[in-house]
């Protein structure tokens, strides 16, 4: 009785617990089926895409729907034939069956990745798909929207009942309809309206399905079927939808063949967009939702003028073994960017086109001197300060080791005023320059002036920090030069127009005293004080005043030119992505003249017209500078005696004139600092007598300190090596041409005799001992012999890294 009371009440129970599930799951399903659907999801006006404009509204992209006239959507009532067969055979096979989710086609997608064991496909039928893209949408647009909406079960959950949803609520074609307008086809490049202009030339409807199939294929991987990146895969792709589309009916096996032959072209010219690189910049720097327009700081003309300058200069560039090159131009007033440059052909997939050069890090070379020269000016030494362009050997942060910069030519040129030695960019001063300050302090004033990528220690970066062995970026180093500009006041670059400083987000900094600015600024709009090494007349020059300076990196795979007038600055790096070196190319071949017609153009622009009779500085002199006359040798107050001078602007003094220059005889003699004795000697300005005294002196005191005890006072030894000095140890120089990077042998002898040379054994020179021989560092560890008519050897043992 119990047991059967039991069986009945289960049997009851039973009965229960189907209708009640049954219930659920009718409920369930039509609440899935026919639940709401969030308006917001479906405000089809929040799907047309962000236009970023020009300062003055002008679109950078999205210029194609600029007319205003034609539809940039599709319209469920006129879907392209040929788009709907491709879109459906490349996506969703059973589109016109399923019910929003495709069981078949999970179940397949499950197997397939079963067997690739990893997630190979989805699955997902076009109805899911259009869900999970309005989804995306409305979670970019709420807060919260910089970060990417979360993926996982709980998201397909959601989108497979949106997608149930929209095919109660939605024909098949108008699921379709939206599903074309929403996808993304690659290259910033939303809707197959905007994909077909941009990348066939002509409106959706008219497609050949070659060019529909080859369209439907992109949305499943913008990135990686990107036309313009690499048209093979693209085309692989093209082809299997081209079969799908045989298989299913949409095409005969004719019309298949005659697509499958077809040559697809692919347009380039129209650009779909202005500065893309710029206009990629600044939608990835928005955080939470994108407003419908954007405008930024950008000049569309100025933009466009920069695009004909490179077209114009390609050729050119080319010759020099140039793939790439990078523009930007900044207003110095407002710090805002006016043209943006990034590649020189966004679409060149060959040289990897897409990427952002301004903003990667590449080797600067002698355009960071600038900011060494600022420093030191900060501290005391002015452009008249004299400093030394002689052989030197700097100590590095490793013991024992030795830094011996060169110039660019291999010479030298003695005592050079900071104007001559800043102008001219010569090698050994500068690094003088950054010893006396120190390499820690000039990266920290590195790093004030806004360089990002400095990420290694000074004693890393030693003092070649200041001949650019760091890699920086172009951008950064446009803003940098342009707080030169301003005075020395240092602004944070930015793309919008608003003046965000007021509202203290954007930063600001005195980078420099006024006076360090107007006179680094006065130096590189100085062409005289160029002309030693540039020459004159060349692109540097302008009818107006412009700063100006040039930088060449290690073995030529790097060229700038940066420059600033008042209103804007002017930065432009010349190189390949890839690092190819670039061919006979100097600051002043490749990036120059491609630097002197985008500046022309931007101060055309900025200014209306070229100012052809500016005499005004760029920099105001500040007070308390006057106008005085120097020894051009010395950088002393010209005294009566100084056979050449030259002026100044300095601060009121009474130091002691010139103490180099003295009358000799019925001439004028130069009584010269030690450091410049032996240069002097080499360059034929000093007499013989003195020479050889100088040659000893130095040779005891400075490169041989080891053996340090007056050899003065000691009968001179037969033959002794003073250069290399045994034991020590040279880093090859990474800033320049191996060429460069010689070695002088010098022996000294107590009258000039032949000495032959030996290195590791192998006779390397046979010449006088007053006259040294060259040799190419090498790097190991090297023996060096020196021996004189009489076969007595002086030997020394180097290190070269
Ligand atoms: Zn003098």
């Amino acid at each position: 009785m119990l047991r059967r009371n039991l069986v009945v009440f289960s049997q009851s129970r039973r009965a229960w617990l189907a209708a009640t599930l049954v219930t659920v799951c009718l409920g369930a399903g039509a609440w899935v089926r026919f639940g709401p659907i969030d308006p917001s999801l479906l405000d089809l006006d929040a799907a047309t895409s962000t236009i970023v404009t020009d300062r003055n509204g002008v679109p950078l992209y999205e210029a194609l729907s600029g007319d205003g006239t034609r539809s940039t959507r599709l319209e469920a009532a006129d879907l392209p034939p040929a788009l709907v067969a491709a879109a459906t055979a490349a996506e969703d096979r059973r589109f016109w069956r399923h019910p929003g989710v495709d069981p078949l086609a999970i179940a397949r997608a499950a197997v397939h990745n079963v067997l690739a064991g990893r997630i190979i496909e989805g699955g997902s039928t076009i109805t899911q798909q259009v869900a999970k893209m309005l989804l995306e949408r409305r979670h970019r647009a709420g807060p919260g929207g910089a970060a990417p909406r979360r993926r996982g079960v709980g998201a397909k959950v959601e989108e497979a009942i949106l997608a149930l949803r929209l095919e109660h609520r939605f024909t098949k074609r108008e699921i379709l309809a939206h599903y074309l307008n929403l996808a993304a086809f690659g290259n910033q490049l939303a809707g197959a309206v905007h994909a077909s202009r941009a990348y066939f030339g002509c409106d959706a409807a008219l497609l050949t399905p070659a060019q529909a199939a080859f369209l439907a294929g992109l949305p499943q991987r913008p990135s990686v079927f990107n036309p313009y990146r690499r048209p093979g895969k693209a085309v692989a792709r093209q082809r299997v939808i081209l079969r799908r589309m045989e298989a299913a009916g949409a095409l005969t096996p004719e019309e298949a063949a005659r697509a499958a032959d077809e040559r697809l072209v692919f347009t380039r010219d129209p650009a779909p967009f202005l500065a893309p690189h710029f206009v990629e910049m600044v939608l990835a720097s928005l955080e939470g939702p994108r407003p419908p327009r954007i405008r930024t700081t950008l000049d569309a003309a100025l933009q466009a003028d920069i695009a004909g300058i490179i077209r114009s200069h390609r050729p050119a560039l080319e010759r020099h073994g140039a793939a790439n090159v990078a523009v930007v131009v900044l207003d110095n007033a407002r710090g805002g960017w006016l043209a943006w440059e990034g590649s020189g052909g966004y679409f060149d997939a060959e040289h990897g086109g897409a990427i952002n050069g301004p903003r990667t890090p590449r080797q600067p070379g002698s355009a960071l001197k600038p900011f060494t020269y600022a420093l030191a000016f900060e501290e005391g030494v002015t452009p008249a300060s004299v400093l030394p362009d002689v052989p030197s050997h700097f100590p590095t942060a490793e013991p024992g080791v030795l830094y011996s910069p060169r110039n660019y030519d291999g010479r030298y040129r003695g005592p050079l005023l900071a104007r001559r030695a800043l102008a001219g960019s010569e090698n050994v001063p500068a690094v003088a320059l950054a010893a006396r300050v120190g390499a820690p302090r000039v990266l920290r004033f590195l790093t004030r002036a806004g360089f990002s990528t400095l990420a290694q220690t000074a004693s890393y970066y030693g003092l070649g920090i200041t001949l650019g062995n760091a890699e920086v970026r172009l951008d950064e180093m446009v803003a940098a030069y342009a707080a030169l500009a301003r005075g020395g006041r240092w602004i944070e670059p930015t793309w919008m127009p608003t003046d965000l400083r007021a509202a203290g987000k954007r930063e600001e900094r005195r980078l420099v005293a006024p006076r360090t600015a107007f006179w680094v600024t006065d130096i590189l709009a100085d062409p005289r004080a160029r002309e030693f090494i540039f020459g004159r007349g060349g692109s540097l020059e302008f009818p107006f005043p412009v700063a100006v300076k040039t930088g060449t990196s290690q073995a030529y795979h790097d060229n700038w030119t940066i420059g600033y007038t008042r209103d804007v600055t002017v930065g432009v790096w010349v190189g390949n992505f890839d690092r190819r070196p670039l061919r006979d190319s100097s600051g002043v071949t490749g990036a120059g003249p491609v630097f002197h017609s985008a500046m022309l153009a931007a101060v055309r622009r900025v200014r209306s017209a070229i100012p052809l009779s500016e005499t005004e500085p760029i920099v105001a002199r500040p007070d308390g500078l006057e106008a005085r006359h120097v020894c051009a040798l010395s950088g002393m107050p010209a005294g009566r005696w100084c056979p050449s001078r030259q002026r100044e602007w300095l601060a009121a003094g009474d130091d002691e004139p010139c103490t180099w220059h003295h009358p000799a005889g019925d001439g004028v003699a130069v009584a010269w600092p030690a450091e410049y004795r032996q240069w002097a000697r080499e360059a034929g300005l000093l007499d013989e007598r003195q020479a050889a005294h100088a040659t000893l002196a130095t040779a005891g005191r400075r490169e041989a300190p080891q053996r340090a005890g007056s050899r003065d006072e000691l009968p001179p030894a037969p033959i002794a090596i003073a250069s290399p000095p045994d034991g020590a140890t040279y880093l090859i120089d990474p800033t320049l041409r191996r060429e460069f990077q010689s070695l002088p042998l010098r022996a000294v002898t107590p009258a000039p005799v032949r000495v032959e040379w030996t290195i590791d054994g192998k006779v390397v020179g046979n010449a006088s001992s007053d006259a040294p021989v060259s040799w190419p560092l090498a790097p190991g560890v090297h023996r060096i012999t020196a021996r004189d008519p009489r076969g007595r050897v002086a030997a020394s043992t180097i290190t070269v890294r």
